[in-house]
C-alpha cells in the first residue's frame, strides 16, 4: 500500500509527496504537529497540515532569510528571531562568529522539542551559548522593547492560527521600535502566485511600507511551498539592500552557502513584472 501526504494549497490545487513513514503526530496547545519520512525530500514536518520545511529544500529558505540582511549590514550583532522554532534560521545566524546574541521567540515549545528530535541538523545550533529561547507569543514579546536589535527575522507560520498577530500593524510598529536606528526587519512574505497567499503578501507589504522608510521584496524558489515561488520582505530604517550591499565584506566571512551568493543578492530583488505590478498597486 502506498502512503501519500497531500497538502491542499488552494481549493483547486493539491501537492503530494510519497511517504515512507509517518513518524509523529501530536496536537500542541497551538497547532497539530506532524513529522514524515520520504524518499524525495528526506524528513519533513507540517503544522496544521502545511509544510514548514523539508530536509531537502530548507537550505533555500534559511539562506535567504538570514544572509541577505547580513550582507546588507555585516555589523549586525543582536538578532531577534520570531517563530523559527525548527532552528534553521538560528543555525545560519550562528555561523557569524561576530554575532553576540540571538533571541528566539517561538510560541510553541513542542515545535522546538520535536525538531530537536526529528530534524537534528536543522536544530543543531539551538544550544549555542549565544541563543536564548523564549516560549512566548512574538506579538507580546516585542511590546515595550526599544532600540535593542540590529535585525529582526519573522520566521512565522501563515497569517492563520497562532501566526495571525505577526502580520498586523501593531506588530510591525513594535518591531520598528525594538530595532536600533539602523535596524532591519526581514519577514517571510508568502507567495505571489495563488490569490490566497498573494492577498496576504499585499496586506503585509502595505502595512510594512507605511512604517519603514525602506521596504523591498525579494524572491526565492522553494519547491515545497505553495507554487514554489516565495517572497521575503526586507524593511529597514537606514540600509538599502542594493545600494548599501557589502559584497566584499560578506565574502570575507568565507561562508560556504548552498543557495545564497553575492550575485544572487542583487538578482533576487529583480522581480517578475506581475509581482512588480502587484506591489505597485499596493504602493499607489
Ligand atoms: N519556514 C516556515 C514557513 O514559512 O513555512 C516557518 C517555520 S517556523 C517552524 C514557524 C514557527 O512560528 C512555528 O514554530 C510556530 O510555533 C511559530 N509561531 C506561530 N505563531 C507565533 C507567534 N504568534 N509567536 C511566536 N511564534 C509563533
Amino acid at each position: 500500500m502506498e502512503l501519500w501526504y497531500t497538502e491542499e494549497q488552494t481549493e483547486n490545487v493539491r501537492f503530494s509527496i510519497k511517504v515512507k513513514k509517518h513518524l509523529y503526530t501530536e496536537q500542541s496547545n497551538y497547532q497539530l504537529i506532524d513529522f514524515f519520512e520520504t524518499n524525495e525530500f528526506g524528513k519533513f514536518f507540517t503544522l496544521d497540515g502545511i509544510i514548514m520545511l523539508t530536509e531537502k529544500d530548507e537550505f533555500i529558505y534559511h539562506d535567504m532569510i538570514t544572509h541577505v540582511p547580513l550582507a546588507t549590514n555585516p555589523n549586525i550583532k543582536k538578532v531577534l528571531v520570531i517563530g523559527g522554532g525548527d532552528g534553521g534560521s538560528v543555525r545560519e545566524l550562528s555561523r557569524y562568529s561576530h554575532i553576540e546574541r540571538i533571541d528566539l521567540v517561538d510560541i510553541d515549545e513542542m515545535v522546538v522539542r520535536t525538531c530537536k528530535q526529528f530534524l537534528p541538523i536543522t536544530a543543531s545550533k539551538l544550544d549555542d551559548p549565544r541563543v536564548n529561547i523564549y516560549y512566548e507569543d512574538g506579538l507580546k514579546y516585542v511590546m515595550n522593547k526599544e532600540n535593542l536589535y540590529d535585525l529582526i527575522i519573522v520566521d512565522s507560520t501563515d497569517p492563520i492560527g497562532p501566526g495571525e498577530g505577526l502580520f498586523t500593524v501593531e506588530f510591525y510598529t513594535n518591531c520598528f521600535k525594538a530595532l536600533k536606528e539602523d535596524g532591519i526587519l526581514v519577514n517571510q512574505h508568502e507567495s505571489p502566485y495563488y490569490e490566497k497567499q498573494a492577498k496576504e503578501m499585499r496586506r503585509s507589504h502595505s502595512k510594512i511600507k507605511k512604517i519603514f522608510p525602506i521596504s523591498k521584496v525579494y524572491q526565492a524558489h522553494i519547491p515545497t511551498y505553495e507554487s514554489g515561488h516565495w517572497l521575503f520582505g526586507f524593511a529597514s530604517k537606514k540600509y538599502d539592500p542594493i545600494k548599501d550591499f557589502q559584497k566584499e565584506k560578506w565574502e570575507q566571512f568565507n561562508l560556504k552557502t548552498k543557495y545564497y551568493n553575492t550575485d544572487l543578492h542583487l538578482g533576487c530583488f529583480a522581480l517578475p513584472t506581475y509581482v512588480r505590478e502587484m506591489l505597485k498597486k499596493v504602493n499607489d
